[in-house]
């Protein structure tokens, strides 16, 4: 990271946790809803199909930057089949650099050709070994690992969502990060169970287990890109709720956190781990601040 975006963000830090502010920091653009896949756990592929056009995505950019985001998520669906025209995903990623976004990541399936220097990370799901993986994902694994083989960058990430199929695959995941290139690091999520998906949520146990697991690999030099000292807090749903320092936007609707802020009840069982290292940096716990400050710069 550079030292400008670095003194960027700590003064927002600052000035977030001693007067309280609620400002957003963190936004995510929906640039379509479609995607090739129909994962077990997901409940927002393909409902409207809509793939939205480049001139719309461009003034929700705007929007977004002129609310003081800076840290800029493109997101699905299936980020890879968004096109208008002649534009590809790439050149929202190098408009959203211009425009002034000092850090621009991408959510992908992996189940595309990936060549996207531009972004500062590619975050792609991985959801275990390849019998989980493809049990939640169809048959996937091969292509995805394919395809990081032949990445022009070595901007990836692996994302992975804990549920109850693919639980006992962390410690795989955590290996492959750290053997593979073209990978920098893995961040887990817990799952998080809308209505449809109750059935894999994980147990407290069980999340205790896993967290265990990524604290033993971490140890063991894991490129983990998560917060340690916040396991507790994920454990226990204890965090607070929702992250008022991020903001969705899909087709024109702003949402404060995620999109799944409208779903009831949703939030007290909340799953993902940047809610949680976001809410309680923004509280000010010193703990999980110098934890931050020693993590953060390693993968971005
Ligand atoms: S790839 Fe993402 S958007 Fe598509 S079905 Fe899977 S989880 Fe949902
Ligand atoms: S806190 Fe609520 S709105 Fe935010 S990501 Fe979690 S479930 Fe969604």
């Amino acid at each position: 990271m550079e030292l400008s975006s670095f003194s960027y963000f700590a003064w927002f830090g600052l000035k977030t946790i001693l007067f309280r502010k609620k400002d957003p920091i963190l936004g995510t653009v929906i640039v379509t809803d479609r995607c090739n896949l129909h994962c077990r756990h997901c409940s927002v592929n393909n409902i409207t199909s809509v793939v939205h056009p480049y001139a719309q995505i461009r003034e929700e950019m705007q929007t977004l930057y002129e609310m003081g985001v800076r840290i800029l998520f493109f997101c699905g669906g299936e980020t890879f089949l968004w096109k208008d025209g002649d534009r590809t995903l790439r050149d929202l990623v190098i408009e959203a650099k211009t425009m002034g976004f000092r850090i621009v990541n991408v959510v992908t399936n992996g189940t595309y050709p990936i060549d996207l220097p531009e972004a500062d990370l590619i975050l792609l799901s991985l959801d275990g070994d390849r019998e989980r993986h493809n049990a939640i994902r169809g048959d996937t694994y091969d292509t995805i690992l394919e395809n990081i083989r032949n990445a022009t960058a070595d901007n990836i990430c692996f994302y992975m969502a804990i549920n109850q199929i693919n639980k006992d695959t962390v410690e795989h995941v955590c290996r492959l990060a750290r053997e593979t290139a073209n990978v920098r690091a893995v961040s887990f999520n817990f799952h998080t169970p809308y209505p449809d998906t109750t059935d894999l949520a994980l147990s407290r146990q069980e999340k205790e287990e896993c967290c265990a697991v990524i604290s033993r690999m971490m140890r063991e030099g894991a490129p983990v890109f998560n917060l340690k000292s916040a396991f507790p807090y994920l454990i226990d749903n204890s965090f607070p709720t929702p992250c008022h320092q991020c903001v969705v936007i899909e087709n024109g609707k702003i949402s404060t956190c995620g999109r799944c802020i409208d779903v009831p009840g949703l939030c007290e069982q909340c799953g993902y781990f940047f809610v949680a290292e976001y809410t309680l940096i923004f509280r000010g716990k010193p703990k999980i601040l110098f934890e931050m400050l020693r993590t953060y710069p390693k993968y971005v």
